[in-house]
């Protein structure tokens, strides 16, 4: 495995880096490490789905954001995805959720975007991505009922200790980016060492959050290695370990093994 990661949450067509793909490609393609690469677009499957669906080590996420024009055209939307949702590479749902950090208004029909895609990922037997920002009670709210019957993935987990509970008690897997090296959240860190193993899931969510020391500069899959580092050290447990658990564990969500 080396230097090879699983990571859970890559945006793979933003980066700016036009060698990006063949750099992963030449470490991913002869390991069992894999990197999902989510929608947030109606309509950005198919664009992904050319650039990256001759790569073996991607797997494909369709969601929608809460973005103006899907909250405003929500039939619309939700049928195009459905669609997608039937194409066979087309292996979860997300990322969606509720962010009332950048979208203030709205809640109620931000939860009625979210809640469609839940019952999507419900019928059609997929797991799911969250997204959550400042939105943390009316998530679980939203969740509530689909909890036990699909995979949960909370994506970038950003909230605090107290909540980390909360999800792991439901069990749902829950998705550390960089920002776990981040200071404020060094409760969070902490608290790692007492949460199952087989929950934990670890992201990059490129192009954003990368790990310190190169905090506010566009990340990469390649900077996972920061995020592995800091979970290793706080759990004393070997990289290793860890690359070969997270891996695990995203393809038991995925009927990979
Ligand atoms: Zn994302």
């Amino acid at each position: 495995m080396n230097n090879v990661y699983t990571d859970t949450h890559a945006h793979l067509t933003y980066s700016e880096d036009a060698q990006l793909l063949s750099r992963l490609h030449a470490l991913y393609a002869d390991s069992s490490a894999v990197i999902i690469d989510p929608g947030v677009d109606f309509d950005d499957f198919d664009e992904r789905y050319e650039r990256l669906g001759s790569y073996p080590w991607v797997r494909f996420a369709a969601g929608i954001w809460p973005d103006e024009f899907p909250l405003h055209n929500q039939n619309e939307v939700i049928n195009s995805l459905e669609a997608t949702l039937k194409h066979p590479a087309c292996k979860l749902v997300g990322e969606c959720g509720l962010d009332y950090y950048w979208m203030k208004a709205e809640p109620q029909v931000q939860q009625k975007l979210f809640i469609a895609q839940l019952d999507l990922a419900c019928f059609y037997q997929k797991p799911i991505i969250v997204h959550s920002r400042d939105a943390w009670q009316d998530t679980m709210n939203c969740l509530k009922p689909f909890i036990g019957k699909i995979p949960i993935i909370f994506h970038c987990f950003s909230y605090g200790r107290d909540e980390l509970k909360k999800l792991i008690h439901n069990g749902i897997y829950v998705s550390f980016s960089g920002n776990i090296t981040y200071k404020r959240m060094k409760q969070v860190l902490e608290e790692i060492p007492h949460i199952p193993e087989d929950l934990l899931l670890l992201e990059t969510d490129t192009p954003y959050q990368n790990p310190e020391p190169n905090r506010g500069k566009p990340s990469t899959p390649f900077d996972i290695v920061r995020t592995y580092e800091a979970v290793s050290s706080i759990t004393q447990k070997p990289h290793a370990f860890w690359q070969d658990r997270v891996t695990k564990t995203l393809k038991a969500i995925l009927h990979e093994v």
